[in-house]
């Protein structure tokens, strides 16, 4: 050491621990051998490695002979550092030579290079180290320019490189946790976009709840009132307990307090004895057996003591699994209907039997559905013995005499139109029996129904045989005629005698005989009038009564009678006004009996002394004739029925009055075969106007 030239180390002046250690360098046994003999730009470049703070080494030679400086010991280690000086650097880092020897292998053919940080783990400090740096190689040439070695300039960035590792781990772990969370988050949107529908759902559901619990609510609230108008009583048995829960109107119609308790077997008690086994079975049978339960029974009350009529309807609940789990119903009276059932049945028979008693029939058409109904005693009458349908047009019009169908059918037409008759019908009319071809006389009542717009709907009624009445009527009318006609002969010819004798006595003085031949007269006048209207009546039923027409002056004719009147009545004013001429075509005795019958009417329904005024009118093509009185007059109910046959006014005045009953009768069914009218207007204790027409046109 001591031959060693000094000067010649002067390119490690300042070179710090490194320029020593390398001074002091046993460099004969190295390859590089001694300092002093180094060429000159290594000898530069060592120097500028010492005295740069930054970390460098060279390496040198076909050895890669390492050189550092102070600021590189860090990157050695403790445990390479200070061998590594002079040492080939393949020595010194035999752990990474693999990664580092072609790069310097690279360099010394000229090709520099530099890493930012470069990952190699190194043998330091006792233990294998992750390390990383920012490194270049650069070639060193000698004077020639060739190359010898290699500058390496190094920053070690292994603690910023691994924090940024750690950082860089870090915010990969963050950003898979982010994306964790991401997910979870997704998740927790998804679940909670399922759970805002399950709330939704829930929200449905709980509306629909709602909804239902407000109809069920309604439901009870209207089926409580039901229960309170129809006047029900409720009751309700547990299945398990028995229980028994009435409401206050059920305790009612067992006839118990309100507030008292009741139980099945009081209730049943309370059942009429015949009815109470009856109950109990069918109450057994629901319970046990799920069988209906609809039961009508009567019940005498505990306290009151009444018999009422109970209808009772159960039903059967059944709990959730579908098990009865109670038996409830209602109660409700019906002893109106039971006592209204029974009064109709009654009345029903007894209309039955009266119908039987009356051998009655009875028809029934429907008008819109056009079929007709008739029973059993209907058939018989329009003699047909089957019970197959019969309807309106092959039963009904072919049963009806030739003679009266077109007035029949005519009167139902009417009987058709409400406003006309109101649908009142009765009527008499001949059958011909389908089967036996009998002739039977057929009395006929009925009504028929309308609907909203006046319409037809419903004809109902009755038909009673009256053949034997009629035929009864007709040998009497025979009689009355015969008899009549008997009486006419010698009637008339008394009446001559009496016109003579009455002409004779004229002069006499013997008053006492002019009256009574004069009163004789008037009383046979009557009589001959009574007994043609007798006969006429007689002709009438018989259908015998004959018009005779012929063209005569009204006026005249009704003159006549008003004067004859005079002559006879004394007791009333007859008053008439002539006017002109009015010559009609009709029956002229016919037509005076018509006046006769009315005029004398007048007289004897109204008090003595009082005007009778007979008018006769043109009232456009008819004329009309009036007997006006100031007598009795009429009711209104009696009105429409003095013009029947046989029908008098009862009452104690008219009692008195001799008569019939049959003058306006025939005088309506003259004017009729006249094609005139007949009718009255009147009021009781004021009077009444007696009317008849007669048409001026067509009266040929
Ligand atoms: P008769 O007078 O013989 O009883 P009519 O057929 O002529 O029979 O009259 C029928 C009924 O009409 C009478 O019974 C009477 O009650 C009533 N009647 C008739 N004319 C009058 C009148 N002018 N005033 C009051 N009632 C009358």
């Amino acid at each position: 050491m001591n031959s060693r030239n000094t000067s010649d180390y002067k390119f490690l002046q300042g070179g710090g621990e490194m320029a020593e250690l390398i001074r002091s360098y046993e460099w004969s046994n190295s390859m590089l051998g001694d300092p002093s003999l180094w060429p000159n730009s290594l000898k530069v470049m060592v120097s500028v490695m010492l005295a740069s703070p930054f970390p460098m080494h060279i390496t040198w030679g076909p050895k890669f002979i390492l050189l550092y400086n102070d600021a590189y010991q860090p990157v050695l280690g403790n445990v390479k550092h200070p061998k590594a000086l002079g040492l080939p650097i393949y020595e010194s880092y035999p752990e990474i030579w693999d990664t580092i020897g072609p790069l310097i292998y690279g360099v010394m053919d000229g090709k520099a290079v530099r890493f930012h940080d470069f990952q190699v783990f190194l043998e330091r400090n006792g233990s294998k180290e992750e390390c990383y740096f920012d490194f270049s190689y650069s070639p060193i040439r000698n004077e020639e320019g060739v190359i010898e070695g290699v500058l390496t300039n190094v920053i070690e960035t292994t603690n910023r490189k691994l924090a940024e590792l750690d950082n860089q781990n870090l915010t990969e772990e963050l950003q898979s946790i982010n994306e964790e969370m991401a997910a979870a988050n997704e998740e927790l949107a998804t679940s909670n976009e399922e759970l805002r529908s399950t709330n939704e759902e829930l929200a449905q559901a709980n509306d629909e709840i709602l909804v239902a619990r407000q109809k069920i609510e309604e439901g009870e609230i209207a089926l409580r009132l039901a229960i309170d108008a129809a006047d029900f009583g409720t009751w309700f048995i547990h299945s398990q307990t028995r229980e028994f829960i009435t409401d206050r109107r059920l305790k009612e119609l067992f006839g118990y307090y309100p507030d008292e308790a009741l139980s099945i077997e009081q209730a049943v008690a309370q059942i009429t004895e015949e009815y109470r086994g009856y109950v109990a079975d069918k109450l057994e049978n629901a319970i046990y057996n799920n069988g209906d339960y609809d039961v009508t029974y009567p019940v005498i009350g505990l306290h009151d003591n009444r018999l009422r009529w109970l209808r009772a309807i159960g039903n059967l609940k059944a709990d959730p699994s579908g098990a009865f789990s109670a038996f409830t119903g209602v109660v409700m009276d019906i002893t109106e209907q039971v006592e209204s059932r029974n009064f109709l049945e009654s009345a029903y028979d007894q209309l039955r039997l009266a119908k039987e008693a009356a051998q009655l029939g009875f028809f029934d058409l429907d008008v819109t559905k056009d079929t007709l109904v008739w029973d059993a005693r209907c058939r018989e009458i329009f003699g047909i013995s089957h019970n197959d349908t019969v309807t309106f047009e092959k039963d009904f019009i072919t049963g009806l005499h030739a003679d009266d169908k077109e007035r029949i059918l005519n009167i139902i037409d009417s009987v058709f139109m409400k406003s006309l008759t109101g649908g009142v019908y009765d009527v008499e009319y001949r059958t011909v029996g389908a089967e036996d071809q009998q002739l039977r006389w057929v009395r006929a009542k009925g009504q028929a129904y309308f609907d909203s717009q006046d319409k037809p709907v419903r004809f109902i009624g009755s038909v009673l045989d009256i053949t034997e009445q009629k035929e009864d009527e007709l040998r009497k009318n025979d009689f009355i005629g015969m008899v009549s006609h008997e009486l006419k002969t010698p009637l008339t010819s008394l009446a001559a005698i009496l016109q003579l004798a009455d002409r004779k006595l004229k002069n006499s003085e013997d008053q006492f005989l002019v009256t009574a031949m004069q009163k004789a007269n008037i009383q046979v006048k009557r009589m001959s009038n009574m007994i043609s209207s007798f006969l006429n009546v007689s002709r009438l039923e018989s259908a015998k009564l004959l018009i005779d027409k012929h063209e005569f002056d009204l006026q005249e004719l009704i003159e006549d009678i008003v004067k004859e009147t005079r002559l006879t009545i004394s007791s009333h004013t007859v008053t008439f006004q002539n006017l002109t001429k009015i010559i009609i075509n009709a029956d002229s005795d016919k037509i005076n009996s018509v006046l006769t019958n009315l005029i004398s009417n007048a007289v004897k329904y109204s008090p003595n002394g009082k005007v009778i005024e007979v008018k006769c009118e043109l009232i456009e093509n008819t004329v009309r004739i009036s007997v006006k009185d100031e007598g009795m007059g009429l009711q209104p109910q009696d009105i429409d029925k003095v013009f029947d046959r046989y029908y008098r006014v009862e009452s104690n005045h008219t009692r008195l009055i001799s008569g019939f009953g049959i003058g306006l009768y025939l005088s309506a069914e003259i004017i009729r075969q006249h094609n005139g009218e007949i009718w009255v207007d009147s009021e009781s204790g004021k009077g009444s106007t007696f009317y008849f027409s007669l048409p001026l046109v067509g009266l040929s």
